[in-house]
């Protein structure tokens, strides 16, 4: 393996003055625990509707995925349009893509930095693949969704022209710094160890609560034994090259029906995913290092298929949840401690939309963003 910063994402920034750790036991109306994008997001909608909260972080802001992945922000969920209007009906399935339709138009303005709205490519790698992306687009245009055929420089598929990419671990911050100013208490390097109904503690502290939101994707089920039916934790891997002009990417792309993705940043730096499937089994694991196997799996794409000679700059992992079903968990666990996650590899706007949406349900009495995500695989 070349050198390179094994480990370290593309999008690492300054995250600002650590917060300290939780040091006694406190009160609020509500605890959020991790704080991703799905648990911030939790976390500043709960101060806008008055609620008092405190967040707790095991690692620092946006150390899991959600400061760590591929960058793309995309409507719907893991499995196609089609998929989940076969699953959950028309009426349903609409209702999901038009909430996470607005929830990344809402991503692209109260965290504008780093946010492109080029649009995203499905590319199609078979005549298989090429036929699914027929019913993608049949599915969407009868619900008056936005796509397109595309055949162009990049390959052959689809354009979904709402969709973009964001810098992942600056959204981050950037929530964590707007929590902060409307009064939230946000305590990092404190992992929780217990979750009991009112009461979330860590090892030199416990939050006394109404209310308890995980929001924690990957890891769910170690959190929350009873989901170790339902969640199961995964690794994804990526790599990122120096700045190249051997390619010019217009576009963010979804290949080989969605196993690899990759982006060209406006710096010319490729970031690039996947491969997950060939070395599925060693992938369901809880551990966040990039590995050779996966890894050179990457780095023929980049060469071969991308024909990019550039050299390698990062490498990194993550963990993220998935479930059999295809469809988030949003659940009540244990009385008054609800959890969020299982995005299967595609949380970044349905995450954020989870997190604002169960605390206006939970705390506004309002579930309009929820409701067709609750019980969705019954
Ligand atoms: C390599 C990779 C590429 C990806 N690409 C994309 C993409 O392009 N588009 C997309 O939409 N999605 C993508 N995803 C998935 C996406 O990153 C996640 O679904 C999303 O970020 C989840 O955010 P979250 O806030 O729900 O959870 P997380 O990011 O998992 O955040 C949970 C937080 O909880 C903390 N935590 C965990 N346990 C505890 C505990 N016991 N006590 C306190 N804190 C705890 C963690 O440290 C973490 O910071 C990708 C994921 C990876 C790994």
């Amino acid at each position: 393996m070349p050198q390179d910063a094994r480990g370290t994402p593309l999008w690492e920034v300054e995250l600002g003055p650590e917060r300290p750790p939780l040091a006694a036991n406190v009160r609020a109306d509500v605890c959020v625990v991790g704080l991703g994008g799905s648990g911030l997001s939790a976390v500043r909608e709960l101060r806008a509707l008055g609620a008092s909260v405190i967040g707790l972080e095991a690692g620092r802001v946006g150390w899991g995925a959600a400061g760590r992945n591929g960058g793309f922000l995309l409507a719907g969920l893991a499995p196609f349009y089609h998929e989940v209007v076969e699953r959950v009906g028309r009426e349903r399935a609409r209702a999901m893509y038009a909430l996470t339709m607005q929830e990344l138009d809402r991503i692209a303005t109260e965290t504008p930095a780093g946010v492109s709205r080029h649009g995203s490519l499905r590319i199609a790698e078979s005549e298989e693949e090429l036929a699914d992306c027929e019913q993608q687009f049949d599915a969407l245009r009868a619900d008056g969704f936005p796509v397109e055929r595309y055949d162009g420089e990049q390959g052959r598929g689809l354009l979904v022209p709402g969709d973009g990419t964001f810098q992942p671990l600056v959204r981050c911050r950037t929530l964590a710094a707007q929590s902060l100013d409307a009064g939230a208490t946000l305590h990092e390097r404190s992992r929780v160890v217990d979750i009991r109904p009112g009461c979330v503690s860590t090892e030199h502290g416990a939050v006394h609560c109404d209310l308890v939101i995980v929001a924690v994707d990957g890891r769910l089920e170690q959190l929350l034994p009873e989901l170790q039916y339902t969640v199961r934790s995964a690794r994804l891997q990526m790599l990122a090259t120096a700045p190249t002009r051997e390619v010019h990417l217009a576009h963010p792309v979804y290949a080989r029906w969605g196993f690899d993705y990759w982006q060209q940043r406006p710096d010319g730096t490729i970031a690039m995913g996947g491969a997950r499937d060939l070395a599925e089994t060693r992938e369901w694991t809880t551990v966040a290092e990039p590995t050779d196997v996966v890894q050179g799996a990457l780095e023929r794409r980049l060469r071969e298929t991308l024909g990019v000679h550039a050299p390698v700059t990062h490498r990194w992992a993550a963990i993220v949840g998935y479930t059999a079903s295809g469809f988030p968990v949003i659940d009540e666990v244990r009385p008054g401690v609800w959890a969020i996650g299982g995005y299967c590899g595609t949380g970044n706007v349905v995450g954020s939309l989870l997190g604002r949406g169960l605390a206006r349900w939970r705390v506004g009495g309002d579930d309009s963003l929820v409701r067709p995500f609750v019980h969705a695989d019954d």
